[in-house]
């Protein structure tokens, strides 16, 4: 069976209106296309910030320190005060303290040690993650405190674990471990990640 073509417009009206779009759009096409990203290149000379890689992760680490959960004695409570809202260490984006090792990098000892825990704390130590460092809190974090001469007792945790920071007191107040704390961010920015040393 022969099947008819039909169309509603012939060829040559088709062309004609192929040519019009054509035309039109050339037209209307002589000028180039501003850039619509033009003004980056101002944005990017102003905001464009130069540093070192030791500076960089120096200041990532200092911003995101996640301490443990290491509470054996009654400084714990200055430490939790020091969490909670009213002096609020999450300004320094370390809000939660980890239930797990393996998640943190800093150690606040807020407590007496007997050598029955001792061990425990070394293992919770070696589990966390590098790099890493530890803040002693209370007389008895550093020397064992009023306990110092007990049988049971650990002279100071720098006998099992390296201490970064001392904070003294018995139990030191919220502003001064917010003050270690501190001192440890100044420490870590002078620490270099290639040589392990001072840069
Ligand atoms: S330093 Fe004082 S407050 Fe802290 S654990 Fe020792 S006895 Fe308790």
């Amino acid at each position: 069976m022969e099947v008819s073509r039909q169309h509603i417009y012939s060829d040559a009206e088709l062309d004609s209106h192929e040519g019009q779009v054509i035309a039109e759009l050339k037209a209307n096409s002589q000028c180039i296309i501003p850039d619509p990203d033009e003004w980056l290149d101002e944005e990017l000379r102003r905001n464009v910030l130069l540093t070192t890689v030791d500076a960089f992760l120096n200041w990532a680490r200092t911003s995101s320190m996640w301490p443990v959960i290491s509470f054996p004695a009654c400084c714990a409570f200055e430490l939790i005060s020091t969490a909670a809202s009213r002096f609020d260490i999450s300004r320094f984006g370390m809000e939660i303290l980890r239930a797990s090792p393996k998640q943190a990098d800093l150690m606040i000892t807020a407590g007496t040690l007997t050598w029955k825990m001792a061990p425990q704390i070394k293992r919770l130590y070696n589990q966390m993650a590098e790099p890493k460092w530890v803040i002693a809190m209370g007389a008895c974090g550093i020397s064992g405190g009023l306990f110092r001469g007990s049988y049971a007792v650990v002279p100071g945790y720098n006998h099992i674990i390296p201490v970064d920071v001392y904070v003294p007191g018995c139990p030191p107040r919220p502003e001064a471990l917010l003050y270690g704390i501190q001192m440890l961010h100044k420490k870590i920015k002078k620490q270099s990640n290639f040589t392990g040393g001072e840069r």
